[in-house]
Formats: C-alpha cells, structure tokens, sequence
C-alpha cells in the first residue's frame, strides 16, 4: 500500500448535497438557536432512530453533561472504566464520584452481575456504555435501576443505527447520548444527541443547552451552551440518507476481517449480531490478542505501525490508570480486573467507509506475517 492506513476515515457526503443545504443558511440567515436546518435535522434523526424525543447538541459530551445536569443525577454514578475519557470525565466535571463496574469477558461492556454490589446511598444513576456498539445487557439494568430507583443514562456514542428485536437503542434507559463526531460511524463534523422518552426532558435539555433560558424573561436553570448549529445540521442532512449505504460497505470490510483473522490462535472478537435480535452497526473492528496469540497487544501494535497501519489500542489506558485519576484515593481501590487485562490486550483496527476488501487483505496479511503464520 502506498499510503497511511489510518483506524478511521471520516464519512463525507457528495459535495453538492452538502452546499444545497448551505445555500439555505445564506437564504434563511440563521446560523443557530434551533434554526430551520436543525428542526428538519431532528425530525429526520427521529424517524431514523425512531425516537418520541430527540434534543441535538454541539457534541457528544456535552450531551452527556446535559443529561447528567438534566435529569438532577448527583453523588456516586455507577460508570464503566472502560470507555472514552468522556463518560468518565462527564460526571467528574459535574463533582460526581464514578463508581467501576468491571466488564464482561465476551462483549466488554458492563458487568450486570456486578452492579448492585456498588449501590450505595449515594448513588442515584447507572451510566453503562454500549462499547464498539455492543448493546449492554439492556433489560437487567433496567430491571436494577428500577429496584433501585437509579436513573439510566447510557453512553450510546458507538452505537448509532444499533437495534434490538427493532427497538431502537435510543429507546432504552431514562435518556440515551449519541456522538456525531467526525470519526464516529455517522457524523455532523462535531455534534451529538440525547434520545428519550419522557416528554417532560425536552423542555429541561432544551433550556440546559442553550444557558438555562426558557423564555426571553425566564432564565430558570443554571446551564451553560451546548447548541448544535446549522452547518452541523446541514452536514447531518446530508450525511443520514447515507447510513444503509454506510453500514453495508462497513459490514463487508468486517465479515472480510473475520473470515481472514478467524482462524488464528488467540485472536478474540465478539459477533454482536450472532445474538439472538441483534441488528449490529458495524462501528468499529476490536481484535483481543489473547495468551495463545504468541504476540502481545503491544508488538502487534507497533510492528503494524511499522507498516504504516495505524491500530488503535481503543481503550487503554482504561479510566482508573489515567494520569488526572490515578492518585484519586478512591481510583487505586477501584477493583476492574477484566477490564484491565481488556485494556491491555485490545486493539482496534482500521475500519471506515469505502476502504476497500483489498486494504482489509493487506491488513490481514500483514498481522498474519507478524504472528509468524
Ligand atoms: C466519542 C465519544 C464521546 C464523546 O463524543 P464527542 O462527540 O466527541 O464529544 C463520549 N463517549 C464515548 C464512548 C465516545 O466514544
């Protein structure tokens, strides 16, 4: 191969599709504050997701934050720690102390056997991670939650378009964020939504996202700017008649990935849609390179780097090992041994839209050369 192969490639729409769309920004001269692209954008995000309620923010995290702010979540949040910076970094920067769930062998996300061990008085809220698009054991957190009286907010960045028996992953928990960045499957350059199904939430993250205001003289919540504006809405636009489209081409690259590393000794993935209901979005490619693989994580990692394949080790460091964390009193005691060992022996590879078969061969080829096969 010629050129770099990054993990991710962002998706961009034909060009034309996308400057029809500006030229309504100059027509309308609305830039932002819920203009006429960002409505058109929602109602199109709700048939797609098919969602009651849709609230569209400037990113991801800050979806996370205005659903934490929101919903009045405080004191202890069970969380996984293994995850993106910003789940973690969204309850801390709300003066939440994040309690770990360790993670499951098979598909890395939370542990529900594990959770109701963590409950204390203090806690009032589950914030679980559908990992790589891997839906969470959905039904027995709800169940824990309601026991419990615990809001649910699950971090849903990596699984736009994931369903189950249908049903939308939206659809599931008190609310659900979505990440639209640029190198997430579906994007709008930065960008993000919270799904729900309470009709009260919409005027409360309304008002959070746009300081606290919900009318010109009423300003009743003390909330900061988290505002999608309309050139997000208009790159959302033209992205989303794309996701079949997308999801298809990503699905060949993955089902190539796994016919040509399946067969070597101690490469592990997880096959979301072989569970019963599943419609899988394709997100991401995560290899674990177990004991029998006879190279570690690391030398894979750095021998494909050799070859200008550029892995990432999605997610390592996990979130009790951060630098900013780690002295935490509370970090060295947290417990999440599976997810350290996940952390260690991960690897993302390189998956995005049109990459071509022929680039997952190459990828294939190199890491079965590595492995001395
Ligand atoms: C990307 C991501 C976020 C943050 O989304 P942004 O749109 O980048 O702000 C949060 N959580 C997870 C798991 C992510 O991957």
């Amino acid at each position: 191969m010629e050129k770099d192969i990054f993990v991710t490639s962002p998706f961009l729409p034909e060009k034309e599709v996308f400057l029809q769309y500006v030229d309504r920004i100059w027509d309308s001269r609305w830039l932002t504050n819920q203009g006429p692209l960002h409505e058109q954008f929602r109602g199109e995000l709700k048939s797609y997701l098919e969602a009651p309620y849709v609230t569209l923010v400037v990113n991801g995290h800050m979806a996370l934050e205005i659903a934490i702010r929101g919903l009045g979540v405080k004191g202890e949040v069970i969380t996984t720690p293994f995850t993106f910076a910003s789940t973690i970094h969204s309850l801390c920067l709300n003066n939440i102390k994040p309690v770990f769930c360790d993670i499951k062998e098979d598909d890395f996300t939370m542990n529900p056997d594990l959770i109701e061990g963590l409950i204390t008085e203090k806690t009032t809220a589950i914030m679980p991670v559908h990992v790589y698009g891997h839906l969470c054991d959905v039904e027995r957190i709800e169940a824990i939650a309601k026991k419990h009286h615990l809001k649910v907010i699950y971090d849903a960045a990596h699984a736009f378009g994931v369903k189950k028996n249908g049903k939308s992953v939206g659809m599931y928990g008190d609310a659900a964020a979505f990440s639209f960045h640029a190198t997430k499957l579906f994007n709008t350059i930065e960008g993000g939504a919270l799904v729900y199904q309470n009709p009260e939430y919409e005027r409360i993250f309304n008002a959070y996202k746009n300081f606290g205001i919900e009318g010109e003289e009423e300003i009743v919540f003390v909330g900061g700017n988290a505002k999608m504006n309309e050139f997000q809405s208009a790159m959302g636009l033209a992205n989303l008649p794309y996701m079949e489209q997308i999801i298809e081409d990503r699905k060949s690259a993955t089902l190539k990935y796994r016919e040509l590393l399946g067969k070597l000794p101690g490469i592990y993935f997880y096959i979301p849609e072989e569970v019963e209901g599943i419609k899988y979005n394709y997100a991401y490619m995560p290899i674990q390179i177990r004991e029998e693989a006879g190279v570690s994580r690391d030398r894979l990692y750095e021998e494909l780097k050799r070859e200008r394949i550029f892995a990432r080790k999605y997610f390592y460091p996990i979130a009790t090992q951060y630098d900013c964390y780690r002295d935490l009193p509370y970090m060295k005691t947290s417990k999440a041994p599976v997810a350290e060992k996940v952390g260690d022996s991960i690897l993302t590879l390189p998956l995005y839209y049109n990459m071509g078969l022929d680039t997952v061969t190459f990828i294939c080829e190199k890491i079965c050369k590595i492995m001395g096969r």
